[in-house]
């Protein structure tokens, strides 16, 4: 089976996680402020914070910003559920803005048209969560304006993003947001096994999400409300969590961002492969903004299915059969289960429900060789009769 996505582990990275295996410090040693500060050299950000998945630190961003209970949070319903589930985790609601259908990214038209709405009802969000989808980041500068206009902060969701550009620029310098989330997943672009980081410019927000990634605990006798006891000493002043990096997840991530533009490189000569070879079939790809260089993470096509005799689950199971490990990023939020009890229904946001219809993510990854790539492109071409 060739799947849709794998990390790329090399004799340097092994060597990294070996050499803190026989280390003195397993977690809270030297690593992870030297991936902290990889990543944020490589990204043009004043503080990064690691945590041990981009959940935790899509919930610490939140946490941050200040959402509780009685504020709203939007986000697209096509992105992974960690995107929405922050706000719940902080009692927060809900809501979303439909994508555009070229790009896949939240619609800025229909975030404007719908911020319009929720000023006359008194309903605005307190959050929105851009989310880059496959690697291609939002029309920032735009949902920046917007922020502004309404009165809104913004957590850019880069789980996909890592090694992106901007306007020539690196996704997570913060130009336009307030906190910028990446995901070290291994099927996201660099790895740590599980992990996350926060960027941010502000020291402040930087100051609380290192305060709740570990307990709520500070050591630093200027936060404290009197003079520590003795060198022991510690106060817990607000309620954290073990939202820890380990010292051997952040040595991989530290080798793993030395080949970040390699692997973004690689990805981007696979995807301009896959368009040349897929053009002409009955396919819709994805479109790329002028202002955006994508990091790849993923491929994604759509059935043009009143072109193709068969259904999106005939042509889905075709490829699975044929060993090629197709999947489908994503299920719309707003349709699971655990949304639909908040009242979210089907129908509410048509462009992600028919792209979910339609839409299919090829194998892309660093190390797909381009014999690989090409089974995959006869096997789609075969799938869907062309
Ligand atoms: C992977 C992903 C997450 C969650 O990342 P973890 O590191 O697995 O917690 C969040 N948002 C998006 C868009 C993702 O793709």
């Amino acid at each position: 089976m060739i799947p849709y996505g794998r990390q790329d582990i090399d004799e340097r990275d092994v060597a990294a996680v070996t050499e803190v295996l026989r280390s003195e410090w397993l977690t809270q040693g030297p690593m992870v402020p030297r991936f902290e500060q990889a990543v944020a050299a490589y990204c043009g950000a004043t503080h990064a914070v690691a945590v041990n998945s981009a959940t935790s630190a899509l919930h610490l961003a939140c946490l941050a910003l200040g959402l509780g209970p009685g504020d709203v949070l939007w986000t697209s319903p096509i992105t992974f559920v960690a995107s929405v589930n922050c706000a719940r985790y902080c009692g927060a609601d809900v809501d979303f803005v439909d994508i555009d259908p070229h790009t896949v990214n939240m619609s800025v038209v229909a975030l404007a048209e719908k911020l319009d709405r929720a000023a006359k009802t008194g309903r605005l969000p307190n959050i929105v969560v851009p989310v880059h989808f496959a690697g291609q980041p939002c029309e920032m500068a735009a949902i920046h304006d917007l922020g502004r206009q309404y009165g809104f902060r913004i957590i850019e969701d880069a789980s996909h993003a890592i090694g992106a550009r901007y306007r020539n620029e690196a996704v997570g310098n913060g130009r336009f947001s307030d906190i910028t989330v990446f995901s070290f997943h291994p099927v996201k672009i660099i790895t740590t096994g599980e992990g996350g980081m926060a960027l941010t410019n502000d020291a402040r927000l930087a100051e609380t999400m290192v305060l709740l990634r570990s307990h709520g605990i500070t050591r630093d006798a200027a936060q404290m409300d009197h003079a520590p006891d003795g060198p022991w000493y510690y106060q817990q002043i607000a309620l954290g969590y073990n939202y820890r990096m380990t010292d051997i997840q952040a040595a991989l991530g530290a080798s793993q961002i030395e080949r970040l533009d390699e692997f973004v490189a690689r990805r981007r000569a696979l995807a301009r492969r896959y368009d040349e070879h897929l053009a002409g079939l009955p396919l819709a790809l994805l479109r790329q903004h002028p202002d955006c260089a994508s990091a790849w993470h993923l491929y994604v096509v759509r059935l043009q299915l009143d072109q193709i005799g068969k259904s999106h689950r005939e042509v889905f199971a075709a490829l699975r059969d044929r060993g090629i490990g197709v999947n489908l990023h994503y299920i719309p939020v707003h349709t699971q289960p655990y949304y639909r009890r908040l009242g979210f229904k089907s129908g509410d946001f048509p462009q992600a429900e028919r792209y979910y219809a339609e839409a299919i993510s090829l194998p892309l990854y660093a190390g797909l060789s381009e014999d690989e790539q090409d089974e995959v492109i006869a096997a789609v071409a075969e799938a869907i009769d062309a």
